[in-house]
C-alpha cells in the first residue's frame, strides 16, 4: 500500500509497482495503480517536456481514457475535430466520427511533447512517484526458490523483481525493486526483449515518418488521411498519408507503409514522405519553406505481434506488447487501454497475493483485441495486393455509407448495443476468422 519512501542506490525497500516508460500505456497503468492507493514508481529516462514521434491524433476511444482519467478539460483546451476527410483516387469523403454510448463523437490533436506530461502529471498527483531522467536498462531477475521471503510461493524460474537503473544526467547507477513491474517502453522495448520477448516476423508491422508545417488551414476540423499514396514508381502502396490539422499554426505530416508490401523493404519513407508532400492538396501550403523541421520516423509494432505479454512476472504494455490496431496504425488509446487493463490485473494480483492472477492480463487482451485484431491483420495483408487494394477503395470511395461503417470497423467504434451495417459485416466477417486460443 501507499509509501513514502523511494528505493534508489543501494536501499532495497521494495515498492508494490515499478513502471518502466511514462508514455501513454506507462503512465495510464501507474495512474490506475496509484489511484487505487498502491505504491507505484515509473521511471521515463527522458525528461519532460520531451517530443515523441507520433502523428498527434487522438481518436475517440483516446478521449475517452483522458476524460475517465480527470483530464477531459486539459485536453479540451486543444484542437478538437468532428471526424476523417478520407482522399483516395480522386475522390474526397468527410466522415464525422461515428455515434457511440460509450465512446465520445469527437477527438483532439495534441502534440505528444504536451500530452504524455499531462497525463504523467495526473499520475504524479494521483500518488504514483514519477522519476525522470532514470533509464531502466537491465531487468531485475530473481530466482524465486532462492528468495525465502519472496511472496512468490513456490514456483520455478526467475522472476522480474525490479530494474537496475542509470540517472541518465549524473551516470549513477542503482535499483528498483517491485513485487511486479509493467513494462511500457515503447515499440523498441528493450527491456521486454530482456526478458525474452519476440516479435511474430510473419505478422504486419508498420513504419511511419512525420513532420510539422506551418499552415494557414492549422485548424481544419477535419482530420486528412490520404489513402492512395504512391511510391516512386507510382504504384499504391498499403499505408496512409496524412495530415492533423494542430490549431497553433501547424499541422502533423506523415506517411505510413506496412511491412506486408512486398516492396516494404525497397521503400524508402523519406522519399514517400516527400512525394505524398508533392501531391498534397495545396491550401495546406506544404513546401520545405513552411517545414518546421526535419521530419522523424518510428516503428509500429501491432496486431499483439510482440509477446508473450505476461512474462517473468512482468507484464508488457502498448506498444512494448504490440498493441497498435493494425487497421489504421492507432497506439495511443491501445496504450491508456492496454496499461488499465494491466494496472487492474496486477492488483488484483497483489490483492490476493496470487502471482497467477497475472495470466488474466492475456486473457483480458484477447477479449477486448483477439479476434479484432486478427481480422485486422487479415485485411492489412489484403490490401498489400494493389489491385485487391484499388478495387476495395475504388468501390468504397463512391459511397459515404460505406465507408462510414468502414470507419465505424477501423476506428473499433462498433456497438454491442445496436446493428448496424457495420456491425452486421463485422459479425459475418468475425464468423470466417478462427478465435484466439
Ligand atoms: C510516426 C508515427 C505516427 C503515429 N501516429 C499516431 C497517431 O496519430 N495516433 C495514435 O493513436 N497513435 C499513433 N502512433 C502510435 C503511438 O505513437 C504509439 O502507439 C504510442 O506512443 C504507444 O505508447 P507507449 O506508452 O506504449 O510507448 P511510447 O509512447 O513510446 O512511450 C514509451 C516511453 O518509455 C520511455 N522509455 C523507453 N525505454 C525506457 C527505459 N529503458 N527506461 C525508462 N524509460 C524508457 C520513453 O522515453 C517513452 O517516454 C504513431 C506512431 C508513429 C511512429
Amino acid at each position: 500500500m501507499p509509501r513514502s519512501s523511494t528505493t534508489r542506490g543501494t536501499d532495497h525497500d521494495i515498492h508494490d509497482v515499478l513502471v518502466i516508460g511514462s508514455g501513454p500505456g506507462g503512465a495510464s497503468a501507474a495512474y490506475w495503480l496509484a489511484e487505487a492507493g498502491w505504491d507505484v514508481v515509473v521511471v521515463e529516462k527522458k525528461r519532460f517536456p520531451r517530443e515523441k514521434t507520433c502523428g498527434d491524433g487522438l481518436t475517440p476511444r483516446s478521449v475517452r481514457q483522458l476524460y475517465d482519467m480527470g483530464i477531459g478539460n486539459d485536453i479540451e483546451r486543444y484542437h478538437r475535430y468532428e471526424g476523417l476527410r478520407a482522399v483516395a483516387f480522386g475522390h474526397t469523403l468527410e466522415l464525422p466520427w461515428p455515434s457511440h454510448s460509450t465512446f465520445p463523437s469527437h477527438g483532439f490533436v495534441v502534440a505528444r511533447r504536451d500530452l504524455d506530461i499531462l497525463v504523467a502529471e495526473r499520475a504524479r498527483k494521483a500518488g504514483a512517484l514519477v522519476l525522470e531522467g532514470v533509464q531502466a536498462h537491465e531487468p531485475l531477475l530473481v530466482d524465486v526458490r532462492a528468495e525465502s521471503s519472496s511472496k512468490h510461493g513456490d514456483d520455478q524460474g526467475p522472476v522480474c523483481a525490479g530494474a537496475l537503473i542509470t540517472d541518465t544526467a549524473s551516470g549513477s547507477v542503482g535499483e528498483i525493486r517491485a513485487r511486479y513491474v509493467v513494462v511500457a517502453d515503447g515499440a523498441n522495448s528493450r527491456f521486454g526483449r530482456a526478458l525474452g520477448t519476440t516479435r511474430n516476423r510473419s505478422w504486419p508491422m508498420g513504419m511511419a515518418l512525420r513532420g510539422y508545417y506551418r499552415s494557414s488551414s492549422h485548424d481544419d476540423p477535419w482530420i486528412e488521411s490520404h489513402l492512395d499514396i504512391r511510391d516512386k514508381s507510382g504504384t499504391v502502396v498499403p499505408g496512409y498519408g496524412w495530415i492533423f490539422p494542430m490549431g497553433d499554426g501547424r499541422v502533423n505530416v506523415g506517411a505510413g507503409l506496412l511491412s506486408t508490401s512486398g516492396r516494404f523493404k525497397g521503400v524508402n519513407t523519406t522519399h514517400l514522405l516527400e512525394q505524398f508532400i508533392a501531391q498534397a492538396p495545396r491550401r495546406w501550403g506544404l513546401s520545405e519553406s513552411s517545414s518546421c523541421g526535419e521530419p522523424t520516423g518510428g516503428r509500429l509494432p501491432m496486431g499483439l505481434s510482440v509477446g508473450p505479454r505476461v512474462i517473468k512476472d512482468a507484464l508488457l504494455v502498448g506498444d512494448a506488447g504490440a498493441c497498435i490496431n493494425p487497421f489504421n496504425g492507432e497506439g495511443i488509446a491501445y496504450a491508456y487501454e492496454s496499461g488499465r487493463i494491466a494496472a487492474a490485473t496486477v492488483a488484483d494480483a497483489l490483492t490476493t497475493g496470487d502471482r497467477g492472477a497475472l495470466e488474466h492480463y492475456e486473457k483480458e487482451l484477447q477479449a477486448a483485441y483477439g479476434t479484432y485484431f486478427k481480422m485486422a491483420r487479415a485485411f492489412v495483408k489484403a490490401i498489400s495486393n494493389p489491385a485487391a487494394m484499388r478495387v476495395l477503395l475504388g468501390t468504397g470511395m463512391h459511397s459515404t455509407a460505406v465507408m462510414e461503417w468502414v470507419m465505424r470497423i477501423m476506428a473499433n467504434l462498433l456497438r454491442a448495443d445496436h446493428t448496424g451495417p457495420a456491425e452486421a459485416t463485422y459479425k459475418m466477417l468475425e464468423a470466417l476468422v478462427p478465435k484466439p486460443s
